[in-house]
């Protein structure tokens, strides 16, 4: 008999799950693998469209494309979720999968802000990175803010690589000297786990002469006098750049599963309080930042899982593994290995900032995009 697994939201570790399923139990699992869109985005890509480097369209890899066998791709919006009987709605359809696997990712919550929905810009969505792409192409110089709203949010280095690219841009169009940009963020460095990574990225910035602020928040900003408040003063700015604050899915705070505002599950096996429903990448709260090689992570640790379930014994992975580029601008980019379990505390060296990894990132994207994709 083989067993049903229904996973919720084909992103980075949906795509994993349903690729090492596929992989590991042929025959023995029949996958269905529900997403909204049409087609997947990696989320580095959104840098790309940012400034130019490529368009939506050549960064969009569509779901049609994914041939696994004993996977089925369905484009359908989940509506809702019962995970004590295990019975999920969508737009399209109702099903009763034998397991379900959350991998719903984060939402945005731009409204949680005052001011940042009428004044502000973001890139953390395709929608957003366009805007503030044409955005870019018109500005003529002036004060840059670019502040993280809340943590948690998705890949920390990502505000930086922003402003670093930033600086680039601005240096290419002759507009730096007219023009200050100032980071900002409430938290203790650019990249906590990797202080190599967060000494390089803070160096990066003081070498070009980028403000950098932490351990302080903007509350919100007045889009008609253009400032951002800060609990005790306020800060002009020409250009008002937000990392949004981070939600859950709506429908997982419907469905109960949340604790503390995301997915609550058993850090060592993913699984939800409720037998039978594993969450997994952005949308689960495991300790771990919020990046996709961490819901990839994440995959391998379900993936043993349900094959321990299914074939009985096996080996578990520990999740908290990844591989992150770091974008320093200049075309040079750091490589970091996380290891958030490794013996003696989590460790995270940083390779470069040099222009060669420039490629391996390129190869790290197509590698997934073979294995998901087929393409
Ligand atoms: C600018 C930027 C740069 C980044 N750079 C990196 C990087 O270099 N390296 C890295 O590892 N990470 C990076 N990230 C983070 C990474 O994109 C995310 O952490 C990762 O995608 C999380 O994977 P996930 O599977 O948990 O969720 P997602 O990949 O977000 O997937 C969730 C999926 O669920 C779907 N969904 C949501 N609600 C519903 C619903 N109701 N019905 C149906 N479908 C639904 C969504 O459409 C989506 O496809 C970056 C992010 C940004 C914004």
């Amino acid at each position: 008999m083989t067993t049903n697994v229904m996973i919720l939201g084909a992103g980075f570790g949906g795509l994993e799950l349903a690729s090492a399923l596929s992989e590991r139990l042929s025959g023995e699992v029949e996958v269905t693998l529900v997403d909204q869109h049409d087609a997947f985005v990696f989320g580095y890509s959104k840098l790309e469209i940012l400034f130019g480097h490529q368009t939506t369209d050549q960064v969009r890899i569509p779901y049609r494309g994914i041939t696994r066998p004993g996977v089925e791709f369905r484009q359908e919006r989940v509506l809702t979720i019962d995970p004590a009987t295990r019975h999920v709605v969508t737009d399209v359809a109702a099903y009763d999968p034998d397991v379900i696997v959350v991998a719903l990712g984060a939402d945005y919550d731009l409204a949680a802000t005052p001011g940042f929905v009428e004044g502000g810009f973001e890139y953390y969505s395709v929608a957003g990175a366009e805007r503030l792409r044409d955005e870019l192409d018109v500005f003529g110089g002036g004060r840059v803010l670019l502040a993280v709203l809340s943590i948690p949010f998705k890949c920390p280095p990502a505000p930086y690589e922003a402003m670093l690219l930033l600086h680039d841009r601005l240096v290419a169009r002759g507009l730096r000297d007219a023009s200050e940009l100032h980071v900002v963020t409430p938290q203790r460095a650019p990249v906590p786990v990797s202080p190599e990574t967060s000494a390089a990225l803070e160096r990066a910035m003081a070498e070009r002469g980028i403000a950098y602020t932490k351990r302080h928040r903007v509350y919100g900003i007045d889009p008609d006098a253009r400032v951002a408040h800060f609990k005790d003063h306020d800060e002009p700015f020409d250009l008002f750049i937000g990392i949004p604050v981070h939600k859950v899915p709506d429908v997982l705070v419907e469905a109960g599963l949340t604790e503390d505002g995301w997915v609550k599950v058993d850090p060592r096996t993913l699984e939800t309080p409720y037998p039978g429903v594993y969450a997994l990448g952005d949308c689960a709260e495991t300790g771990i930042p919020k990046a996709g090689t961490f819901a990839e992570s994440d995959a391998r640790v379900v993936a043993d899982e349900i094959a321990s379930t299914i074939l009985g014994g096996g080996v578990h992975a520990s999740g908290g593994t990844g591989l992150c580029f770091v974008e320093f601008g200049n075309g040079e980019l750091g490589r970091v290995d996380v290891d958030f379990h490794a013996r003696g505390g989590p460790t995270a060296p940083l390779l470069g900032p040099a222009p060669a990894y420039a490629a391996e990132k390129a190869e790290f994207g197509a590698v997934r995009r073979a294995r998901w994709f087929g393409v």
